[in-house]
């Protein structure tokens, strides 16, 4: 039988339904212990004969459906569900990284992603660089050392939608000793699959693109079991499960990832080569955009260019505000990824804890707006950026 097709693994991927009352959708199996008939039965699971649920912590049924289609999609031989995209950052460095190592990380993403490497790793002895993202290549070829350990890249960078050379950069990582991780957030697995170009590890806010409804906060690691293995060791002892209740959240979420995304890439593609020929807006970061840096990369390694948008607006602070304020249908808001459209001004949320070094390092001006396009109609929100725009 030839093999299935991407968007029917997103439906039915690692789900098998309930043999027991014979429903089509994966129960929410909301038990702490998992029992055990004898003590035979304990005895021979502890020694390793019989692989079955124990404790909620360790695993739950609803928790490897979620693992299993995420493992599916991501094509990788398995993946580890966890409570927060954050969760899944530091237990991806924690658990590969000792005292001694060296992790390089790229500086155009998730700001806290950045700042635990840079600030708190160093309390375990391990030291995270953080390198400019703007050529990638040669940043990190620059930083590697004998002790790099990891490297991890954002792909596409937020919030400037910056591509970088997956394949280019695994060998370059590869041929150092070191391993490379990609979050792939923004991009979901729909339209990127890291592993497929050379990557080792996956790692993702679920609670965006995946999950998709703005009511579920997950995060994701995908990658080959056996290097999986010490990530989830330290996972289950720190303990930041997913519930079974969110992880059914997640698995109904990605159900409906594919419809998303082929919506969201074609109103967040018409979006941008819209706004590109508006003149109150001088920059529109969008892979999609001939005249995006990154396009040509992203043409090649990517099945489309995602649902976010950065856009830089000709005007002073004031008109920046009075353009957020305007927005009637698109929501104001951190998260991104929700079938609900938001903008989000990342200025106004990060200045207080950014020196001037860092925001000019990262391109963090008062112009720039973030804005992940969300389901509605395409036509009502084009006019929701015209009445931002006459509000400016
Ligand atoms: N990675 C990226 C690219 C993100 O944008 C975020 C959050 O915004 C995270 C990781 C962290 O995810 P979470 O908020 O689910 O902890």
């Amino acid at each position: 039988m030839p093999r299935r097709h991407y968007e029917t693994d997103i439906v039915h991927g690692g789900e098998h339904g309930d043999p027991h009352t014979f429903a089509l959708t994966t129960p929410i199996v909301r038990s702490a212990p998992f029992v055990f008939d004898t003590l035979e039965e304990l005895e021979s699971y502890a020694a390793g004969d019989v692989q079955r649920y124990e404790y909620g912590r360790t695993a739950h049924p609803t928790g490897r459906a979620v693992e299993r289609k995420l493992a599916t999609l991501e094509h990788a031989e398995d993946a580890i569900v966890l409570a927060s995209g954050m969760a899944a950052v530091t237990t991806t460095y924690l658990g590969l990284l000792s005292a001694g190592d060296h992790v390089i990380v790229t500086d155009d993403g998730y700001k806290r992603t950045l700042m635990f490497a840079r600030d708190t790793l160093p309390r375990w002895g391990i030291e995270g660089e953080l390198v400019d993202a703007r050529d990638a290549l040669t940043s990190v070829r620059a930083a590697l050392r004998p002790n790099t350990r990891l490297v991890l890249a954002e792909a596409p960078t937020n919030p400037h939608l910056r591509m970088v050379d997956i394949r280019a950069l695994a060998d370059l990582c590869h041929d150092a000793g070191a391993l490379l991780a990609i979050d792939s957030t923004l991009a979901s697995p729909v339209n990127l699959r890291p592993l497929e170009h050379g990557a080792d590890l996956v790692v993702a806010s679920a609670t965006k693109f995946l999950g998709g409804h703005n009511d579920v906060l997950a995060g994701m690691i995908a990658g080959n079991a056996e290097l999986l293995e010490p990530i989830r060791a330290l996972h289950l002892n720190l303990g930041a499960i997913l519930d079974a209740d969110a992880c059914y959240l997640l698995l109904r979420g990605i159900k409906t990832l594919g419809v998303r995304m082929a919506r969201g890439n074609e109103s967040a593609g018409k979006l941008a080569a819209w706004l590109a020929a508006q003149p109150k807006v001088s920059t529109v970061y969008y892979p999609g955009l001939p005249d995006h840096p990154g396009h040509e990369l992203a043409k090649a390694q990517m099945d489309g260019f995602g649902a976010m948008l950065g856009i830089e607006l000709r005007g002073e602070l004031p008109a920046v505000r009075r353009f957020v304020n305007a927005l009637e249908v698109i929501t104001l808001g951190t998260s991104l990824g929700g079938v609900e459209s938001l903008v989000l001004h990342l200025g106004a949320l990060m200045n207080p804890s950014l020196n001037d070094a860092d925001r000019a390092r990262l391109g963090i001006t008062d112009q720039l707006i973030r804005l992940s396009v969300g389901i509605e109609d395409y036509e009502d929100l084009r006019l929701d950026l015209v009445l931002g725009l006459a509000a400016m």
